[in-house]
């Protein structure tokens, strides 16, 4: 894989992993701080609400005691059947109709079971005695469970079948001193209650009222209140069990109404509150549980802090993550391009470009750091093998040129030898070719020289071959080409030339040597030569031939004189 896209995922796994990070932080900070605020509202919510429950119904209990411990009321519970003490009885019950706040009033006796009530609209004046409670009556059995139970006071939430209404009854007992003598008390309406209180909890916090077994006595859904709950056998009643999940919760919230029930009386003003995390509806709730003790009831509070502190509201943090994650790598992308990547592909083009020879200097772009460096140690390098390219170059080239010289080139005489003479012949042949030009050739040959060789000896014999040579170089025009042939015979091309031209160069080289060109003990030296002239069309071997031809007639004829073929004239 290439540098880039390692690079790239590289830089998106990092912060994905700073972000996934950071989020779990984030939400863990979060969730403290809701969970610390959750429960101080949890507990606030359960003072306000204990406080707004309990503002109208400690009147109404205060009442209710009263009226059951009224002189009047007592005195005639003892003799029911007296008529004077009933008269009395009632006219004090009406009075505290008119105090209570319903406007109602209930008194029922022990014995026989009467049962007195009159309602707001004073319906029943003059007939308060509504009918006689029947222990075997389902309906009535709430008043003989309380006459059994032997509270004081007890708050009941039932609905009254013969009257239709469903209501929040408080009963307190009618006492002569260890006799129970019956039940009075007051109800209030339920509708209006769960309204007010119940039901006017803001989104996401929902309030409930519990009695000593965890029954249900007030919530915002009726189908879920446990009517008649002093006449239920246990587990048949509609308990808190009902919204709770899960058993661990259901124990807490059991073991918290112990806690506070156990806690006794002591925090009466400031209600202590147990709150901790459950399970309502698969969704998780902040419960805040506080004991009432004037009414033995249990408020819990439910904060559904999904509702109230939403964490989507902290979305917009997921947005700046990903806006972060995006402008990172669009900014690493154009980073590394930019520093690395195409400095480094520039360099790569430029290597390979070196690598096959072009060794031209290609313009880098500008880089900064190892890069820049890298690249600047590059061009260094690659200068300098294009210096030394240039300079084995020219050098091979010059070495070149040497040997080509030294191989057309005679060692000892120094003339042109017979590779060098045949390249100048077929250029001189070419151009006669070319320009109907012609030119002469003059073949010469060292006569005996065997025997200057076998009486002086050879460096002797090498001695007059270079004289020879140098003789012939200087009888030639500058413009003419010598050369050694091999062994004792030398070639000479003479562009331009004629006949007569030919065989007076000829005549100067013989009589040159013939009188310069001396070796030891006076012996002296003669050359033979034989001479042509050729014109276009004429090939190599047709000429070498004719030259050699006239040399050996010069041979023939005596040696020490010069033979041009076609040409009589003699030179002796
Ligand atoms: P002619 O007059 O017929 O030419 O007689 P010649 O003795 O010169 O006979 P030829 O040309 O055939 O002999 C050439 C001799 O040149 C033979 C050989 O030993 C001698 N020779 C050839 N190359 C060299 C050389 O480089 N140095 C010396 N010293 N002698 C050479
Ligand atoms: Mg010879």
């Amino acid at each position: 894989m290439n540098l880039k896209p390692r690079f790239l995922i590289l830089t998106a796994a990092l912060i994905l992993l700073a972000s996934t990070a950071t989020w779990f932080a984030f939400q863990r900070i979060t969730e403290g701080i809701v969970e610390q605020w959750g429960v101080r509202l949890a507990e606030a919510q359960v003072r306000y609400d204990s406080s707004r429950l309990m503002q109208p119904l400690i009147r109404e209990i205060a009442l209710s005691r009263q009226m059951a411990h009224s002189q009047l009321i007592v005195r005639w519970a003892r003799q029911p059947d007296n008529p004077e003490l009933t008269r009395e009885a009632i006219a004090e019950m009406e009075s505290f109709r008119r105090n209570f706040q319903d406007g109602s009033f209930f008194v029922a006796l022990a014995g026989s079971g009467a049962y007195y009530h009159n309602n707001s609209q004073n319906e029943f004046a003059g007939r308060q005695l509504r009918y006689n409670l029947q222990p075997d009556r389902p309906a009535d059995s709430w008043f003989y469970q309380i006459m059994n139970q032997g509270r004081e006071f007890h708050l009941n939430v039932n609905p009254d079948h013969a009257l239709g209404v469903t209501k929040l009854w408080i009963d307190v007992l009618i006492r002569d001193d260890d006799r129970i003598l019956g039940v009075v008390g007051t109800g209030l309406d339920l509708d209006r209650f769960i309204r007010n209180i119940v039901q006017q909890a803001q989104p996401g916090v929902s309030t409930l009222f519990v009695d000593h077994n965890a029954a249900i006595q007030l919530y915002r859904d009726p189908k879920l209140i446990d009517f008649a709950s002093i006449v239920k056998p246990e587990g048949e009643k509609k308990t808190i069990d009902q919204l709770l999940d899960h058993a661990e919760d259901r124990a807490f919230m059991r073991a918290a109404m112990q806690q506070l029930t156990d806690a006794g009386p002591e925090r009466e003003t400031d209600a202590r509150v147990i709150s901790r995390f459950v399970t309502v509806d698969g969704e998780r709730h902040l419960a805040g549980v506080a004991y009432l003790p004037e009414i033995d009831w249990y408020e819990v509070t439910l904060l559904d802090l999904d509702v109230l502190m939403p964490l989507q509201r902290f979305s917009s943090v997921l947005l700046i993550f990903a806006a972060t994650l995006l402008a990172a790598l669009v900014l690493f992308n154009y980073v590394l391009n930019r520093l690395v990547l195409n400095p480094v592909a520039a360099l790569e083009d430029a290597m390979l470009r070196v690598r096959d020879g072009d060794l031209n200097p290609v313009p880098l772009p500008p880089a900064k750091g190892e890069i820049g460096r890298l690249a600047g140690h590059f061009e260094a390098m690659s200068a300098s093998v294009r210096e030394h390219t240039h300079e084995l170059e020219s050098r091979v080239a010059a070495r070149t040129e040497e040997l080509r010289h030294l191989a057309s080139v005679d060692p000892l005489t120094g003339l042109l030898n017979r590779r060098g003479l045949s390249e100048r012949l077929n250029e001189e042949i070419s151009r006669a070719e070319r320009e109907g030009s012609h030119f002469g050739l003059l073949w010469v040959d060292i006569d005996q020289f065997k025997e200057i060789n076998d009486f002086f000896g050879h460096s002797v014999g090498d001695d007059a071959l270079k004289k020879v040579g140098e003789q012939i170089s200087a009888g030639v025009r500058p413009y003419d080409c010598a050369a050694r042939w091999g062994g004792d015979e030398f070639l000479i091309l003479l562009a331009p030339c004629d006949l007569d031209t030919l065989a007076v160069l000829g005549e100067r080289i013989r009589s040159s040597i013939e009188s310069r060109l001396e070796l030891p003990q006076d012996t002296g030296v003669t050359v033979s030569v034989g001479g042509c002239l050729a014109g276009p069309g004429d090939p190599l071997e047709r000429i070498l031939q004719r030259a050699d031809q006239a040399l050996y007639a010069a041979k023939e004829e005596g040696r020490n004189r010069v033979r041009i073929a076609g040409q009589e004239t003699e030179a002796a």
